[in-house]
Formats: structure tokens, sequence, C-alpha cells
């Protein structure tokens, strides 16, 4: 099966999951599939702190303790991202909407005369076992340059330390270690759980087992979509 068939228009996609399940991952295959961008809240943020800007310095802390930065802030980050020209075929959103005020804002946002898509937002929820999670979350090792994604346990680089692809030092995220990771699950149960619910509520919302191998959970993404759109698999 290919996994994207190219008149199939994907439309606003969102990746839900605990912190951990793979969602930047399978996020960065969907964008090579269907050639629409990725929005990651997290990156944008983790940008702005590279770059040293003022919402960066207000995100920093916050972010390194695993704690939520505001819900106003994000949305303007949102804002600013969904008017740019790219997203017109759609955009997978990895990391946003985390609370359901987040999620109310964003259907208020595309339900405006201003709306990027004709297609209504869809929601894929990647579900793994918490306890799995802590070993990807503390195994996670990131290429700073090619931003592709490594496990010390599960998917480590040829050479320790080393990027595959170019040769960069891997680093570990601030936010990747055994404490803020209790303290983003503790958010995620707290506060995300309800953007399940929001999309479940409306009939736009899929669940996919994300302890299967990478691939397969592609695969069952792209089902889910598919059905969430009304089409048929080929
Ligand atoms: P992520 O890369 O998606 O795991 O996000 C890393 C961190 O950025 C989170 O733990 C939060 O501190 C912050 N963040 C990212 N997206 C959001 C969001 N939608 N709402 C609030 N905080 C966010």
């Amino acid at each position: 099966m290919t996994l994207a068939s190219s008149d199939f228009v994907p439309g606003p996609l969102l990746l839900l999951g605990a912190p951990g399940v793979g969602k930047g991952t399978q996020a960065q295959i969907l964008v090579a599939e269907y050639g629409i961008p990725q929005i990651s809240t997290g990156e944008i943020l983790r940008r702005n702190i590279a770059e040293g800007t003022e919402l960066g310095l207000k995100a920093k802390d916050l972010m390194a303790a695993g704690q939520f930065v505001d819900d106003d802030t994000v949305n303007g980050m949102v804002r600013s991202r969904l008017a740019e020209p790219d997203v017109l075929r759609g955009y997978i959103l990895d990391g946003y909407p985390r609370t359901l005020a987040q999620a109310n804002w964003l259907d208020a946002h595309l339900a405006a005369a201003h709306a990027t898509s004709e297609l209504p937002l869809v929601a894929v929820s990647i579900q793994v076992d918490e306890t799995d999670l802590l070993h990807r979350i503390t195994g996670r090792r990131i290429c700073p340059t090619c931003k592709c994604s490594y496990n010390i346990y599960s998917q480590p680089p040829l050479v320790p330390g080393i990027c595959d692809h170019d040769g960069a030092a891997l680093i570990q995220r601030p936010d990747d270690t055994e404490e803020a990771f209790e303290q983003r699950m503790k958010e995620y149960a707290a506060k995300t759980v309800h953007v399940i619910d929001h999309y479940r509520g409306h009939g736009r919302f899929e669940e996919v087992d994300g302890s299967q191998p990478i691939e397969a959970v592609t695969a069952a993404i792209h089902t889910a979509l598919k059905k969430l759109r009304g089409q048929k698999e080929e």
C-alpha cells in the first residue's frame, strides 16, 4: 500500500498523545508523505529559546520544568503560523492544542472567515503504555541540526552520541529528564485528556496503537485519517 496517493488532500490533522508516544517522529514521516508542513508548538518554542527572543525567555523555565506555556502565547504562535501560505492542503499539528481552551480557540479561529482549509480539523491519538514512555523519553537523543530523533535503548545511532546523517553531536532535551517527564505526564493527564474528549465528542477522533513498529503506526494513522475524511483505503 502506498501511504499517500498524490490526489489525497489530508487537510488539517492533529496528532495527540502523551509525551514520548512518537508524535514528532510520525509527523516528520507524514510531512514527507503528504507534502504538508508540521506545526509543532514545542519546536517553535525551542527555536525561540535558541534565538533568545522575548518569547523564548518567557518559555524557557516553564518548559524545562515540564509545565505548559500559557494559552494566549501558544494560540498567538499558531495564529501567525497558520497565516503562512504553505498550509492550504493541510498541516500536521504536533503538541497543539494541549488544553480545552486552546482547542476552543482553534475551532473558532478555523471556523472564521480566515480559515485555511475547507476540511475540518481531525484528531488522531497515539496510545502507548505509560511504563514504556519513561524509557522512550529518558533515552531520547535529538540531532540539533536535522532534528531527527534516536533512542539510546531502542534506536541508537551507529556511533554513540553522533547523528548518522550529518555527524552532529546529539543532545538531550532539558525536559527529557525523569523529573520533568513526571510533571509533563501530570499536565497531560490533567489538561490534554479534555482535548481528546472534545474531538471524540465531535466525531473527529481516531485512536491508534503506538506500541507497534514505526511503519505500522504510520500505516494506522493513514488508515485513521482516510476514515475520518470519509475515504476508502486504496
Ligand atoms: P513538545 O515538544 O510538544 O513535547 O513540547 C515541549 C514543551 O513545550 C511542553 O512540555 C510545554 O512546556 C511547551 N508546549 C509546547 N506546546 C504547548 C502547548 N500547546 N501548550 C502549552 N505548552 C506547550
